[in-house]
């Protein structure tokens, strides 16, 4: 079980890595920060390791084709991922320097992208609130009360939550129906299920009165 836990984590770790961070690293940028992830987490679970440049750059692949290590060029992909917030540079001893790495959720960049993302969403999902978008649904529904089949108009034409607010229901097109002021009233805060019955009364009493 825990080694699933594990596993799915990684997999979040890693959709995060491809999606959000990968788009703004250079590649040297990328692959460094994958072997500095994959000696770290992967390895003991830890986000800190202690390393030397000379080791970084033979783990990460600078070093083909035995080339030796630049160490201008490491200092430069290390300073790039610091200046973008994936690492944090420690102190240096005789072993190394000590890096700690941000997980993706966790670097700013990644946490603007997914907030983004989020308000974007939330905002293509909301029919209740946007004027366009409820004249949309009423549209929809033919300027018909979903209840009671009364015609509506711009005056009196209500959206109810079929699922409502307070179960969780969304502002979304699917949860909004366009009902008219007397059946939203009967309707308000409860499910379909629970109004039904006082739905139907007031359609029954209503007919009686047209009569
Ligand atoms: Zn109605």
């Amino acid at each position: 079980m825990k080694r699933k836990n594990a596993s799915e984590n990684f997999e979040l770790i890693f959709n995060d890595f491809v999606d959000y961070l990968m788009p703004e690293l250079v590649p040297y940028e990328a692959s460094l920060y994958l072997f500095l992830l994959r000696n770290s987490l992967l390895r003991d679970g830890t986000i800190q390791i202690r390393i030397g440049k000379r080791s970084m750059a033979q783990g990460y692949g600078t070093g083909s084709r035995g080339k030796k290590t630049n160490y201008t060029h490491m200092t430069r992909v290390i300073s790039g991922l610091e200046v973008k917030g994936c690492l944090r540079v420690g102190n240096t001893t005789r072993e190394g320097t000590l890096y700690t790495i941000l997980l993706p959720r966790d670097i700013p960049l990644v946490k603007e992208h997914i907030t983004n993302i989020k308000i974007s969403s939330e905002d293509e999902d909301d029919y209740f609130t946007d004027p366009k978008k409820r004249q949309i649904l009423f549209e929809r529904d033919n300027w018909t009360c979903q209840y009671c089949g009364e015609l509506v108009s711009q005056d009196n034409a209500t959206l109810d939550h079929f699922v409502p607010q307070s179960k969780g229901g969304a502002h979304s097109k699917d949860n909004l129906r366009t009902a008219c002021l007397v059946c939203n009233g009967v309707k308000s805060g409860k499910s379909f299920e629970e109004a039904a019955p006082a739905i139907l009364c007031s359609i029954t009493q209503r007919q009686k009165r047209s009569q």
